[in-house]
């Protein structure tokens, strides 16, 4: 259905692959860009609770975590989480190897964030500066469900105010 609205492959099939730090770049930017629109449909998901309870509380439904709570979603979720990829990859033109490679990193990235363990050597940890959420933050989301709205990133979260832990519990 994406690739008819957006046909993605309409005038391009690139015959070779672009240097390795070009496809590097186009994953990173595609995060930033899915991280983005994840985040304000996660707002307001959040924000209204007749969405909410029709649309993500399933993915809230256990305060301990682990990996196979990322694909713990209903499936308007699903629809949701996965438009916010192929719009992402679509608006940045992606190459396709690119694509491949965006989709096995951010199966990586989202058991990470849903793993339940805060290891030395993940994205929170090691990358600089504090810009990377990760795991930490998103075990406060699903439990408080009030705060820490970005997957990956905090630039959102840090400016809109939900960086915070409210006093309030768990939505229902
Ligand atoms: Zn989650
Ligand atoms: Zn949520």
């Amino acid at each position: 259905m994406f690739d008819t609205i957006y046909p993605r492959r309409r005038d391009r099939l690139p015959p070779e692959a672009l240097p390795f730090g070009w496809h590097v770049a186009e994953i990173v930017a595609a995060l930033v860009v899915y991280d983005m629109l994840f985040f304000a449909s996660h707002v307001v998901i959040h924000k209204v609770p007749w969405i909410y309870r029709r649309v993500h509380a399933k993915h809230h439904r256990r305060v301990i975590m682990r990996a196979r709570e990322t694909v713990a979603l209903s499936i308007a979720d699903e629809v949701l989480d996965v438009s916010c990829s192929i719009a992402a990859l679509n608006l940045l033109k992606c190459h396709p190897l690119s694509r491949a490679l965006y989709n096995v990193t951010i199966i990586f990235l989202l058991c990470d964030l849903h793993s339940g363990y805060d290891m030395p050597w993940m994205l929170q940890n090691v990358v600089p500066f504090g810009i990377c959420s990760g795991s930490r933050r998103h075990t406060d989301h699903h439990k408080h469900g009030r705060a820490f709205y970005q997957k990956f990133f905090v630039y959102l979260d840090n400016f809109f105010g939900f960086n915070k832990l409210p006093e309030a519990t768990k939505i229902e």
